[in-house]
């Protein structure tokens, strides 16, 4: 007899729902745990626990009903995680490490130079006197203010000019906003393209990787990805080696994205690691046999990892806002894979749908 997993998911956004979707056809129940009542995930889970993340019952009762816990975003606090861990140790997946890296671009860039891979120059922001100076050490003419915590899709930084930085206004209306958050500085890249890596490691340490993916945004929020990437060769051998570097590094159980400036003399730079599936790898439901979310699922209820290999190539392109409206032009297209996310409440920004153009492989690699 096959042993029954119930997989809980700490989350209820658009890929904790695409996650139990492919959950679901492998026979795997899915709980979502979410605070937002009627949450994306929702409507594909077997059931949703709609409670706040320091809710200790309802995370008990969460614990109780699953036999594994993942998360689909990283702001979950780490004490959430701490308390399910004590509730069901070695269960929650993947490892709060990375998690916890990535809640912090500080500690996201030490812990990814700590092993050798390379990002921007950064330091943390102290005062305006020592900003200038690193400025001036790094002879840059611009460079980006980040907040450490909570950033996302551009949220919470501002680029900048390196000169006369005392009289920026933008700049010191954005350190009023922020003065009581810990803030970093980074050099800005003039990057050729922006690529991203996404790896999948099971239990018995097998390890696939989707990508090189590269990803063009619209207001820092991402638009298109287009697989295979057009890349050199050995361009993407290192983004591959890179992904599969972080893993291993955290003995990764689970599914964990790597995103990547790729400079005008292709030079590697690490931007973000999401200890998670991603936006990036949407295109992998329609165009690989086995997709991220399926082997999200796959690797931490302790099955094998599946092959990552793509049957198509494509290109995803989100929908943001009223993109929504759209959707129908697609719904006849031949190739078009349209995924709309049951959000009906439309805001500027916000993630509704993506659809993915399945391309010839063949076609796309020699062009
Ligand atoms: P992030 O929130 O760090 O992922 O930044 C969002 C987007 O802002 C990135 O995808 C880039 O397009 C841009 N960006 C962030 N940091 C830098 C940087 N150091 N240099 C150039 N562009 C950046």
């Amino acid at each position: 007899m096959r042993k029954k997993v119930t997989l809980g998911i700490l989350g209820g956004g658009q890929l904790g729902r695409m996650s139990a979707i492919a959950a679901a056809r492998l026979g795997i129940p899915v709980i979502i745990f979410c605070p937002e009542q009627d949450c994306p995930a929702s409507y594909v889970a077997k059931e949703t626990i709609t409670a706040s993340y320091d809710d200790h019952d309802s995370l008990r009762l969460l614990s109780e009903k699953t036999d594994v816990i993942s998360y689909e975003f990283e702001n979950i606090p780490l004490k959430t995680i701490e308390y399910l861990e004590e509730l069901k140790p070695g269960s929650i997946l993947p490892d709060k490490k990375l998690l916890d890296a990535s809640q912090d671009r500080i500690k996201e860039k030490t812990f990814l130079n700590n092993l050798g891979i390379k990002t921007t120059q950064w330091c943390k922001f102290t005062e305006i006197e020592d900003l200038k100076n690193t400025l001036n050490d790094w002879k840059t003419t611009s460079f980006i203010i980040k907040t450490a915590r909570f950033g996302y899709d551009g949220k919470g930084q501002l680029f900048c000019t390196s000169d006369n930085i005392e009289n920026n206004t933008s700049l010191n209306d954005f350190l009023t906003k922020h003065n009581n958050q810990h803030l970093i500085i980074e050099d800005t890249v003039d990057f050729r393209c922006e690529a991203s890596i996404i790896v999948a490691r099971d239990k018995k340490e097998k390890t696939v990787v989707y990508g090189p993916m590269l990803n063009q945004h619209k207001s820092h929020i991402l638009h298109k990805t287009t697989y295979p990437a057009a890349l050199p060769q050995s361009t993407k051998s290192r983004a591959i080696d890179m992904g599969r570097q972080l893993a291993d590094s955290i003995n990764l159980t689970g599914v964990l994205t790597l995103e990547l400036f790729i400079t005008k003399d292709n030079r590697l730079l690490a931007n973000e690691i999401a200890p998670r599936t991603h936006n990036s790898g949407h295109w992998t439901i329609d165009a690989c046999a086995v997709s991220q979310f399926e082997n999200h699922v796959r690797t931490v209820c302790g099955l094998d990892v599946g092959p990552s290999t793509a049957h198509s190539g494509a290109e995803m392109l989100n929908l943001v806002g009223d993109d929504i409206d759209l959707a129908d032009s697609h719904m006849s297209r031949e190739g078009a894979c349209v995924h709309l996310y049951g959000k009906y409440d439309v805001r500027e920004g916000r993630k509704m749908g993506h659809i993915t153009l399945l391309q010839d492989l063949k076609e796309r690699k020699s062009s």
